[in-house]
């Protein structure tokens, strides 16, 4: 097998027996980037220089017969919200197109603790506002199993760079399905943690009551160790939860013997792709024979999750977006003749019109006379939600559904309807509403060979259950062994 398609543990051993150098491994990778990233742009930026220099020091750690740190060597890939200090961090946007972090994120800095290789930052829709890519302001990033068609959004550069094999795993963001939703849409694994699991300091705001960090990977049981990396308690995000963060990898194994997986009737709608109802409808068959219980359940506001999503999310956005005004950091509007039209220069050439809609419906929802009918009442839902959710768990452990009602569409199928385009996350969302964890895996392909993904919702915090139960599915199904036709 050719280094760069390694998996992070894979990586490891060969990395602890010699086999393959940091220095060798990370080469692969940036010889499959360049030899494939023309047909994909999963990336923004290259960090070869500095991925080599971080590879050399790996191999002399590993040399030194010492138990290296867990990812030493392992080239990880950053999505564009993710800061890494001296590195171009443009989150999908022109207005940061120069922006050149001066600091580490807390995931970035755990990274490198980790001894891992940060190789590069990945694409992303601008300001993680989107679920195909295509509101990148650079190029749009393709799906590596059909290149005509996206690969989601908006983490779509991590899970684009993962299934190519363009990297050993990648983190990327999710506050409304993007992780899941390009993971399945690619055919890798993708985590949402809990919210409050990992730590969202230096990681550009989009819906902060809404926004996680987690892993884009290979397989299961890379995804459990780079969550056990990643996780934890940070002083420096006060909504980063500080309980211990258990061995992920520990127990993968449990199987899910007694395990009660319960299906949502809302999650199994008309109009969705027929293959995908089979394949997670197979999978969930076969999870039920591996001894776990199926029980129906009912989340009745699921309907409602679009709507008070979309409401909050702009609202937030509108807020933590009103700090781009061409002062302190970003592109600045040249030759304008007070600081009023600097603002409104720099952000009407700075933005692009989906980030304009969303601000200004943000604005709107939360402007006197109509917070109530919209802001509040979006609130109150989400609570209807996430009381839907507790409900369920009392009769089961964990909650599966499809990640998406279809496979990647075509790019530009959903650009001229915005609509059309958020009903994408109609499985995705809720989930994020009621700050849950959330793992998609790969359970099948279309007829046309693009990939499906099952999606398995955990209580709060319980991410183990969810890597148990997707580890006990993948060793029956080997998924990720076929690979795109780069
Ligand atoms: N598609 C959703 C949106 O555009 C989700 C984005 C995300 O999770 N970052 O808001």
């Amino acid at each position: 097998m050719s280094h760069y398609a390694l998996t992070i543990h894979q990586a490891q051993e060969k990395l602890r027996a010699r086999e393959v150098s940091a220095v060798e491994l990370s080469q692969a990778v940036l010889n499959r980037i360049q030899d494939t990233d023309q047909h994909l742009h999963s990336y923004l930026t290259v960090c070869a220089e500095e991925a080599l220099a971080q590879a050399e020091t790996a191999d002399r750690t590993l040399a030194n017969g010492a138990t290296p740190p867990p990812l030493c060597g392992i080239p990880i890939a950053l999505k564009d919200v993710i800061l890494a200090q001296g590195v171009r961090s443009t989150a999908g946007s022109k207005i940061l197109e120069h922006f050149v972090s001066p600091y580490d994120a807390t995931v970035t800095q755990r990274l490198k603790e980790a001894g891992a290789v940060i190789i590069g930052k990945v694409n992303c829709d601008e300001f993680a506002m989107g679920s195909s890519n295509e509101n990148s302001a650079f190029n749009p990033c393709r799906n590596p199993w059909d290149t005509d068609r996206v690969p989601g959004g908006s983490s779509g550069g991590s899970a684009s760079s993962v299934a190519a094999d363009q990297t050993c795993a990648a983190l990327g963001t999710d506050t409304g399905g993007s992780i899941r939703l390009p993971a399945a849409f690619c055919g890798i694994v993708g985590l949402k943690p809990t919210y409050g699991r990992v730590s969202r300091f230096g990681v550009v705001a989009y819906a902060s009551s809404l926004d996680q960090v987690g892993p884009c990977t290979k397989d299961v049981r890379d995804c459990a160790l780079l969550l056990e990396v990643i996780a934890g308690h940070d002083p420096r995000d006060s909504t980063s939860v500080n309980r211990p963060t258990p061995s992920y990898t520990a127990h993968l194994e449990r199987g899910v013997s007694g395990l009660r997986i319960g299906i949502p009737q809302e999650y199994f709608i008309e109009g969705m792709q027929p293959e995908v109802e089979t394949a997670v409808g197979d999978a969930i068959a076969h999870l039920q024979v591996l001894g776990a219980e199926i029980v129906p359940i009912s989340l009745p506001h699921t309907e409602y999750a679009i709507a008070s999503y979309y409401v909050i999310a702009m609202a937030e956005a509108s807020s933590n977006l009103a700090r781009y005004d061409g002062v302190r950091y970003g592109y600045r509007a040249a030759e304008v003749e007070d600081l009023g039209a600097l603002y409104q220069t720099t952000r009407a050439q700075g933005f692009g019109s989906e980030v304009k809609r969303r601000i200004a419906l943000g604005t709107y929802v939360l402007s006197a006379g109509y917070y109530d009918a919209y802001y509040v009442k979006a609130q109150k839902v989400r609570t209807l939600i996430r009381q839907d959710f507790l409900d369920a768990f009392k009769t089961c452990d964990i909650i599966a559904t499809p990640v998406a009602p279809t496979t990647a569409f075509r790019l530009g199928e959903k650009l001229a309807d915005p609509l059309t385009m958020y009903l994408s996350d109609i499985f995705t969302i809720a989930v994020n509403l009621a700050g849950l964890p959330g793992l998609s895996v790969p359970c099948g392909f279309d007829q046309h060979g693009l990939p499906i993904g099952l999606q398995l919702i955990g209580r709060p915090f319980d991410e183990e259950a969810l890597l148990q139960a997707g580890y006990a599915y993948e060793q029956d199904h080997d998924w990720g062994a076929r690979k795109p036709p780069l």
